[in-house]
């Protein structure tokens, strides 16, 4: 069993394909003008995002929780000739810059904005998703699984952000870190999924829909 160093994690960085130019410079834009830029998916996380959405050719996709749109770019990069993802997201003023990058991509026409509350928005979507990404406010973890469950195509994939956060789902004693740790109990106790608990950055919760 090796030690993952931070050397040998950015060795592994550097020996990956380097992201589009227009996420490394959203990216940049994120870490310029946000304080809260660790929220965004980064270069290796979004590779694997990329590379999964890949793997499977989803033609719809579900994000929940847009930010600046790094995410929904990488899941896009995926999509069938006829796909399409939603991205949902409750802020504003992040929502306009996320438009503001996607509209400049190739993938603009297969990318929808919803404004609001996530809660509120995935009933009102009258689609069968191939691909679940959740990473919106981490105390609704659980709620978010189960408005999208029904959703989701036997086969598909729901996937969740930050399970690990921190390392703090060792000893919860915050609402982030109790509700994301019940979140991985109720994941593990569903019978709908099968389910993997990805160690990459910060935990990514790989569910398949049985
Ligand atoms: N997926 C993005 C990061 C998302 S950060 C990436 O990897 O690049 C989390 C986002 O969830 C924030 O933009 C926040 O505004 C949004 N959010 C929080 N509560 C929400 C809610 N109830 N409904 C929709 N979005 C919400
Ligand atoms: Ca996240």
């Amino acid at each position: 069993m090796i030690e993952i160093s931070s050397d040998l994690i950015n060795y592994a960085e550097r020996k990956t394909s380097p992201e589009p130019k227009l996420l490394q410079e959203l990216k940049e834009y994120c870490y310029q003008n946000y304080s809260n830029s660790s929220m965004l998916s980064g270069f290796y996380q979004g590779r694997f995002l990329s590379t999964l959405s890949r793997l499977i050719a989803p033609r719809r996709i579900l994000e929940i929780g847009t930010y600046l749109g790094y995410s929904a770019l990488c899941l896009a990069e995926g999509l069938t000739e006829d796909g399409k993802l939603y991205t949902l997201d409750i802020n504003a003023e992040t929502n306009r810059v996320a438009k503001s990058f996607v509209e400049r991509s190739a993938l603009k026409n297969k990318i929808e904005f919803r404004l609001g509350n996530a809660l509120e928005i995935i009933p009102e979507l009258a689609e069968t998703f191939d691909l679940v990404f959740i990473d919106a406010d981490k105390v609704n973890y659980s709620n978010y699984f189960d408005a999208v469950i029904d959703k989701v195509r036997p086969g598909g994939l729901i996937l969740a952000d930050n399970v690990l956060w921190s390392g703090k789902v060792l000893s919860p004693s915050d609402d982030d870190s109790i509700s994301l740790d019940n979140f991985n109990k109720k994941i593990q106790a569903d019978g709908r999924v099968s389910n993997l608990l990805l160690t990459i950055r910060d935990g990514l919760m790989l569910c398949i829909k049985n």
